[in-house]
């Protein structure tokens, strides 16, 4: 099995990825808080997870992949009760919506996703667990809190210096920043603003912290110790620190060997929020006119670490660009060139096979990925203007691209045809070559002009033309 490094945010360092049973890799992805429609900011962290999926599906592993749906915290129960909705109503309306939201996007189906709310029983024997070892003590208003003290390595991940921190400070909200570490809540007592969301347990009616829900789901699904936990950076702290703390401190063992995290989507340098106001959805960007090929493009084209920035500019290019490999296609397939493949062409091919191949195994270098595929984008073009590439040959090219495609799912290349021109456009090219020959260039060119209000452009060859939609 070919080696592959992934960025350990563990530890802060590339490493082979070797995981715990040879051949499979088991990991966890945060899914989404169903309170609204998920923004292109959320999108970029679940497809960065598509990528890494799918990359590993792409050097064998056997994957299972488990995402969880947060469908009962903080902002569910805020926003259901806003709306006058009973929890289950409401959050069951943006499940639905997110794996619309993920099959436009070509998101590879999760093996897992549970529900928080299906998952209570094991999330309280979680509690209790922690409890009869001594890391989580109930306090004075029911609730029961995670001690950091108990657990030494607390910080390891997101590098808190635990030092200078105040101890016995507990925290009751989901979302807090680092400098307010603090004991967390493990299980909230019901209070007014809950209203009719509780369930019973030993310690009186309430519901799960959102961060227990992670450690439970995950332990279900994985066991105790898996190979790969990912999120968005901001997850890092403190929901996967304290992701951590639980599990370690429950089960005596390692939690996760790998923690890949994924840098923001941002606007104008400000991350992409539904507090800060400055997202889109994906639903706003369809209604655009933009594709889930093309979003998919956008959220794909940069390194996962690094810091992504969203405009329409960007949007633009990655509809140019998908056009201009559904005509590369379309060419390949209607060459009929007679005669094999020849060497060169296939060393060729090879050579970008391994290059791109190499690219993903470095810590997922989409970037150089990327690269690989537009070079020989380009060396096959050549070969295809200077008429020297032969069918078998096309046909060796396609399915190199359809390679690339289990890994990138940008490119569709078996739904590429022929665009039905229609009569009224087909008449009109046919008056413009009229026109041409008879050197009416004046005729020719308003003829143009009106195929291009229609949406519609012509190529010239020598043997006659071709229409292209714009
Ligand atoms: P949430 O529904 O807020 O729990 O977020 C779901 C996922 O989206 C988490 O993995 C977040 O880290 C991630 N996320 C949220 N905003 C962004 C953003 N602007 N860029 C990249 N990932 C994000
Ligand atoms: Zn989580």
């Amino acid at each position: 099995m070919k080696e592959i490094k992934f960025f350990n945010t563990l530890g802060r360092i590339q490493e082979e990825f070797k995981p715990v049973s040879e051949g499979e890799a088991r990991m966890y992805t945060c899914g989404p808080t169903v309170y609204n429609y998920a923004h292109i900011g959320n999108f970029r962290a679940y497809v960065f997870e598509d990528l890494l999926r799918r990359t590993l599906k792409f050097f064998g592993y056997k994957v299972t992949q488990v995402m969880n749906l947060t469908d009962v915290d903080d902002k569910t129960i805020r926003d259901s009760r806003k709306n006058s909705m009973s929890l289950n109503d409401f959050t069951a309306i943006y499940k639905k919506a997110f794996f619309e939201d993920l099959k436009t996007l070509h998101i590879d189906p999760a093996e897992y996703y549970p529900a928080a709310t299906d998952h209570i029983p094991e999330m309280i024997e979680l509690v209790q667990t922690l409890i009869d070892k001594g890391y989580a003590y109930q306090a004075e208003d029911k609730s029961i809190y995670f001690s950091i003290t108990k657990f030494p390595e607390y910080g390891k991940l997101a590098r808190i210096d635990m030092e200078n921190q105040r101890a016995g400070v507990r925290i009751k909200t989901d979302e807090y920043a680092k400098d307010s570490v603090a004991d967390f809540a493990l299980w909230k007592a019901w209070d007014e603003n809950d209203g009719d969301v509780w369930w019973d347990s030993p310690w009186g009616n309430g519901r799960p912290g959102w961060h227990i829900e992670c450690s439970a789901m995950s332990m279900k699904y994985l066991g105790k110790t898996f190979d790969i936990h990912t999120g968005g950076i901001d997850n890092m702290f403190p929901h996967h620190e304290d992701e951590i703390a639980q599990s370690e401190s429950a089960n005596g063992c390692r939690y996760v060997n790998y923690w890949l995290h994924c840098d923001h989507l941002v606007v104008n340098g400000e991350k992409m929020s539904k507090s800060a106001g400055n997202f889109f959805t994906l639903r706003q960007l369809l209604e655009k006119g933009f594709t889930g090929n093309e979003m998919r493009w956008v959220l794909l084209s940069a390194h996962y670490r690094k810091k992504l920035n969203f405009t329409f500019d960007a949007c633009e290019q990655a509809k140019m660009q998908l056009k201009r490999f559904a005509d590369f296609f379309l060419r390949l397939k209607q060459v009929d060139g007679e005669g094999g493949v020849c060497t060169c062409t296939l060393d060729m091919l090879a050579k970008t096979e391994d290059d791109f191949a190499a690219a993903l195994a470095e810590d997922l270098n989409v970037s150089e990925a990327f690269a690989v595929v537009f070079a020989l984008q380009r060396d096959v073009n050549r070969l295809l203007d200077q008429g020297e590439l032969t069918k078998a040959a096309a046909v060796a090219v396609l399915d190199v691209y359809r390679k690339f495609d289990t890994v990138l799912a940008l490119f569709n290349i078996d739904a590429v045809k022929e665009e039905t021109v229609p009569p009224e456009v087909l008449e009109l090219a046919e008056k413009r070559r009229e026109a041409r020959k008879n050197k009416d260039f004046a005729t020719a060119d308003a003829i143009r002009d009106r195929l291009k209000e229609l949406g519609w452009v012509v190529e010239d060859s020598p043997d006659g033309f071709r229409c292209k939609q714009l």
